[in-house]
Order: C-alpha cells, then sequence, then structure tokens
C-alpha cells in the first residue's frame, strides 16, 4: 500500500486525505503543532520544519511526498527530495516562496504583472514609491498569507507607516512595492499538471476577498472565453517552465479586460474547494494523482458551483445541507478570529437556481453580505 507524506496537517491536507481515501492511499502528515485538523484522518508526525529526526521518521515511513503548507523551508523540501520523491519540486516551491522571484519568472514569461520593485531600505521604499506610484502595497516576500504582511499606501504620507509595519522585517524575510491595481474582478487559474506534463485546468474561478482573505468563489466565472483562454495559456505556461507536477492556483486580476498576474500558490487552493462538488473530480483526489504518476481525472465543472468560505466559527449548517445542492465541510478545527475553520458549497443546474439559493442561505444565516456580490455577478447585473 502507497503511503503519501504531507508536509503541513491543515484542511488542505484533510481534504486531500479525504478524497484520495478511496485510492486506496495511506497518509502521514508531518506538522508543528499537535492539534493539526489533518490529524483527525492520518497519523501525524510532530517537529519543526528543520528537525532532521523528525524529517528523517518521516522520510523513512512514506513513499512521496507533497504540501499542503507552502511556507516549509525550501532547504527542508530538497533534504527531503534527496531521499524520497517530492512533488511539486523544491525548486517549484523556492520560486513561489518569493514573491520577487515569482513576479520575475511571470515576467520572463511574458505573463502581465502590476508594476513591483524589491525594498531594502526606507530609502528604497521612497525610491519605489516614486517610480510607481500611488496608491501602491508593501508586501513581504516570503511567508504572507491571506494578506498577512502587508501595508497599503494611499499616498507619499504612508511611507513612514509603511516601513514602521514592516521594516524590521526586511533583513529576514524580503519586501516588495507593488502597484496597487483598481481591478474590475479577481480570478484564479487552478490546474493540475501530470509527471508526464499532462495539463488540465479547472474552469476559471472568480474571486472575492474581504480584508484579503478569501471569503467567496464562483465557477465557472462569468467572463469572456477569450480571457479564460488566455488565463488557462499563462497557466499552462507557467507549469511548464517549473516542470510543475500538482496541483497550483495562479491568482490574477482582472482590469479593463486585461490580465494581470498575482501570484502562484503551489499547492491545493482555497479558490479550488468548489470542486470537491462542483467537478468531475475535485483539486484534492487530482492532486495526488498527479504526484503518484497516475492517470489525471476531467476537471469538466458539474453545472455552476459557489463556495463560502467560513471565517471564525462554524455557522449553522442547517440552511446549506437543507439545498438540493448544499455542501458542508467543517475542518474540525477551534474557533478564532480570522482563522478558516470550515466552507460550503452551493451547486446547481443553472445560475438562477444558484444565485436563489445563495439568497436563501445568505438570509437563513446572517451573511447577506458574503453572497450578495455573487449573487449581482450570477444574475448579471
Ligand atoms: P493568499 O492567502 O491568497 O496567499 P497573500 O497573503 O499571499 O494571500 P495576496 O494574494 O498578495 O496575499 O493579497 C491578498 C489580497 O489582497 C488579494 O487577493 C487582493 O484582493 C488584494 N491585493 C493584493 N495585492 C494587490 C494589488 N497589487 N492590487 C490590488 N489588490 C491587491
Ligand atoms: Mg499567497
Ligand atoms: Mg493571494
Amino acid at each position: 500500500m502507497t503511503t503519501v507524506g504531507i508536509l503541513g496537517g491543515g484542511q488542505l491536507a484533510r481534504m486531500m486525505a479525504l478524497s484520495a481515501a478511496p485510492l486506496g492511499l495511506r497518509f502521514l502528515v508531518m506538522d508543528t503543532v499537535a492539534d493539526a485538523c489533518a490529524g483527525q484522518f492520518a497519523p501525524l508526525i510532530v517537529g519543526d520544519w528543520r528537525d532532521e529526526a523528525a524529517l528523517s521518521e518521516f522520510a523513512s515511513k512514506v513513499d512521496v511526498v507533497t504540501f499542503d503548507f507552502e511556507n516549509v523551508p525550501a532547504e527542508s523540501a530538497q533534504w527531503l527530495a534527496e531521499r524520497v520523491p517530492v512533488f511539486p519540486s523544491p525548486r517549484a516551491l523556492a520560486v513561489a516562496q518569493d514573491r520577487l522571484a515569482e513576479k520575475t519568472l511571470f515576467c520572463e514569461l511574458g505573463i502581465p504583472v502590476p508594476p513591483f520593485a524589491a525594498v531594502d531600505s526606507r530609502e528604497g521604499l521612497e525610491q519605489a514609491v516614486a517610480t510607481i506610484g500611488t496608491p501602491c502595497i508593501l508586501k513581504t516576500r516570503r511567508l504572507g498569507y491571506d494578506g498577512k504582511g502587508q501595508f497599503r499606501l494611499r499616498s507619499d504620507a504612508d511611507i513612514g507607516a509603511a516601513w514602521d509595519a514592516l521594516g524590521a522585517q526586511a533583513p529576514k524575510v524580503g519586501l516588495i512595492l507593488e502597484g496597487f491595481v483598481a481591478f474590475e474582478r479577481e480570478l484564479s487559474v487552478v490546474a493540475v499538471r501530470g509527471r508526464d506534463g499532462e495539463f488540465r485546468p479547472w474552469s476559471l474561478t472568480e474571486n472575492w476577498h474581504v480584508d484579503g482573505v478569501l471569503s467567496a468563489s464562483l465557477a465557472p466565472a462569468r467572463v469572456e472565453p477569450e480571457l479564460q483562454a488566455a488565463a488557462f495559456r499563462h497557466a499552462r505556461q507557467l507549469a511548464k517552465a517549473l516542470d510543475y507536477v500538482g496541483v497550483f492556483a495562479l491568482e490574477l486580476f482582472c482590469r479593463n479586460g486585461e490580465l494581470l498576474a498575482n501570484e502562484l500558490a503551489p499547492r491545493v487552493h482555497n479558490s479550488g474547494h468548489w470542486s470537491i462538488e462542483g467537478a468531475e473530480t475535485s483539486q484534492f483526489q487530482n492532486h495526488l494523482r498527479a504526484v503518484l504518476g497516475l492517470p489525471l481525472g476531467d476537471t469538466r465543472n458539474l453545472g455552476h458551483a459557489c463556495m463560502l468560505n467560513w471565517i471564525g466559527e462554524m455557522p449553522d449548517a442547517g440552511a446549506v445541507l437543507g439545498e438540493a445542492g448544499g455542501h458542508w465541510h467543517d475542518y474540525g478545527k477551534s474557533p478564532r478570529a480570522g482563522r478558516k475553520v470550515g466552507h460550503a458549497t452551493l451547486r446547481s443546474d443553472s445560475q438562477a437556481e444558484l444565485a436563489d439559493a445563495l439568497v436563501r442561505v445568505g438570509a437563513a444565516l446572517g451573511r447577506e453580505a458574503q453572497v450578495a456580490p455573487v449573487v449581482e455577478r450570477l444574475r448579471g447585473r
């Protein structure tokens, strides 16, 4: 029996284990904390990412390694790769861990990006703001997630506050300044690439964020076919350049009908959770098929799906479970402000039915504001 090792034991590892259990796989998860939620379904090794004894035990017990957490030190991934197959490769991981390396690669491939500049000092920040202009966003190059490690500058007057907020982190994680994009939409391509180079995207997804955290996703996104084709071209090119194996997400802004790449997530992605019920094969199962060199499943969508993230605490499940296409995912985490604790997916055969279901669920849960932009998009206003 094949054992898949997963570095990081959060909800992504948990959903991977749940989705691929029917394939007869076993899982072993490594995390730095003992209450990692994937540990409810798979044995867990607790250890620091640089703890060689823990890594060694992990490597000796698994046939292949993958990630639920993109910030595992690239050196630890490399150490493992010398002992056991690791997918995606430590190189792909290293590029995606650094916003500067990632944006530089996008540029090399001709994928449009917002203006950006590396920042190493307060003077460097002043120069970068002068070049890029305001509004702009200062971000840590490494270790940011869910909008953490970011500071938005509305004008030059915010330079001091931005440096006070993030300057101390510059030596350790590096900083990058990006032009602020007044986008009409945020989109993502979630796609899988097999060991043999076969590439399959799920339908383009539209995403809504609140305070930098994903709130809702709609698939298929309501966009012109040409825009979806361009997004798929960028994703395919990127995956090929990195010789990527597994599922990844390319986050995109759409402004004036043009795409600008934001970032690459080298793993299954929150904006692909809808694929569990909304596609022929989910991102989780296809990720494991890719990592194991198995044939990839069809990524075609089954009607229209909307995923709603539950942040902080779980609402009552009844309203979602009462819908014909309602699906509930409780990650088994304790409630905490800002924490992703679960999600729901509503699936319907038509956009009109999906909009109606979202209105009912939004009203029942007091989440009208969360569903409103999705309903508006579905109703085409
Ligand atoms: P994730 O959880 O997706 O990994 P992250 O912490 O890596 O998040 P980003 O994806 O860079 O952060 O930013 C989070 C959100 O903030 C984006 O989805 C977008 O809504 C907004 N944002 C980030 N960069 C820009 C930008 N340059 N212009 C406009 N909005 C932006
Ligand atoms: Mg990110
Ligand atoms: Mg992001």
